[in-house]
């Protein structure tokens, strides 16, 4: 049977990132990626925003990582050439009942160590966005874009730079867990016997934990599944920074996001559905943006909202419930030598993607 140090199951950006702070430890990695291509799941369909840390409640995994992977992703952007942008975002308030909730945001976003956020009336965000309507407005200068696709790149190319390996079309079924080492099962029916697995299975890792003999079913959260679709503008972007607004029960609100080349979008909104596979945009839901939008943007021109893509995050909360945190289980939590389980890695997961790795081989190394 063949042997391996570490095997990280996953090929998004938080497995590459993991695999990468692993291989940097000294350990003989194997990332394992079930496509023909790195990062074809949830790591290629979202917003690619680098979230400032703002909402996320105080001393949550979410909060940490996202303020830590903020920092850490800037930084690795910069020195490695990867395509970023530090844009800045307005929330926007758009009635007087909404301006009362910007310092509770303000508040809150400085519990979590995101202490830029500056305060706005009405007129001086106007005068930074000029098409934008609202009465009062947050700006957050640390929030950004990046490429993520350079960014993955970029991280196996570490990866492989420090001696670890990439290996494709390679889908795992199941494994054994509980002797001296896990084996893992690849659907072909290679085994490989590993001293340290890591699952980063995104959308698939609940299921295929359940696999796992000799792990507890109570260590595996119930999976949900939210679709997130996004209806790109025709024409050109007609703000500089993200514009949201205050958030509401349930989710961010319909939002604008630009990307790199400058294209806007607009969503991600909230459907959840049965099937991670779900991934097509149902153009009738572009129907309830043009009123939302309208509200920060009053000069959306009719018919301007073009069906774009959808992301489906991997949810750990049902609908109704409140939002779980991410899940990060190592050897104290399930008691399993060796295994790490990823579960929930929603957003910010892309943001917090570095620190997600730090905090993964810390996990490993007993600290
Ligand atoms: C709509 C939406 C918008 C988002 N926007 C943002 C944002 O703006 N900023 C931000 O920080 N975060 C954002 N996120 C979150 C971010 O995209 C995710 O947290 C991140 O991409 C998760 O990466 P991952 O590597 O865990 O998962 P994935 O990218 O899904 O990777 C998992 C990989 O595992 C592979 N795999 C699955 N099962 C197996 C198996 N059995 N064997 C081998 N391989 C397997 C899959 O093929 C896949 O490549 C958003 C998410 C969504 C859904």
């Amino acid at each position: 049977m063949d042997e391996i140090d570490c095997a990280v199951i996953g090929g998004g950006v938080v497995g590459l990132a993991v695999a990468r702070a692993l291989a940097l430890a000294g350990r003989e990695v194997l990332v394992l990626e079930s496509e023909g291509a790195i990062g074809t799941g949830t790591s290629s369909r979202n917003s690619e925003v680098i979230h400032a840390g703002i909402y996320y409640p105080q001393g949550s995994l979410k909060a940490k990582l996202c303020v830590e992977g903020k920092e850490l992703l800037y930084a690795y952007a910069a020195e490695r050439g990867v395509p970023h942008q530090r844009c800045g975002k307005l929330i926007v308030a758009t009635s007087p009942e909404q301006a009362g909730q910007l310092e509770v945001i303000r508040t809150k976003a400085a519990a979590n160590g995101v202490d830029d956020l500056v305060l706005l009336t009405g007129q001086q965000a106007i005068a930074m966005e000029p098409q934008l309507y609202c009465v009062a407005a947050l700006h957050s200068p640390s929030t950004g874009i990046v490429d993520s696709h350079a960014l993955m790149l970029s991280l196996l190319g570490d990866l492989e730079n420090t001696g670890g390996m990439l290996a494709l079309k390679s889908p795992i079924s199941h494994a054994e867990c509980g002797g001296e080492a896990i084996v893992l099962m690849a659907e072909d029916g290679t085994a490989l016997r590993c001293r340290t697995v890591v699952n980063a299975a995104g959308l698939g890792a609940p299921a295929l934990a359940r696999r796992f003999e000799g792990l507890p079913p109570a260590a595996v959260p119930k999976e949900y599944f939210a679709k997130g679709n996004y209806f790109t503008l025709s024409g050109r972007a007609p703000f500089g920074r993200l514009v949201y607004p205050v958030p509401e029960p349930g989710g961010l609100g319909v939002h604008l996001t630009i990307d790199l080349g400058g294209q806007a979008k607009f969503g991600p909104d909230v459907q959840w559905v049965s099937s991670p596979d779900d991934l097509v945009v149902d153009p009738a839901r572009g129907d309830g943006f043009y009123a939302e939008v309208r509200k920060y943007w009053p000069a959306l021109p009719d018919d301007a909202l073009i069906p774009g893509y959808a992301g489906m995050r991997p949810k750990i909360s049902g609908p109704g419930e409140p939002a779980a945190d991410f899940m990060i289980d190592g050897p104290a939590s399930h008691g399993v030598p060796g295994l790490v389980n990823l579960f929930g890695i929603e957003s910010p997961g892309l943001t917090s993607s570095l620190a997600i790795g730090r905090h993964v081989a810390a996990l490993l190394a007993g600290g």
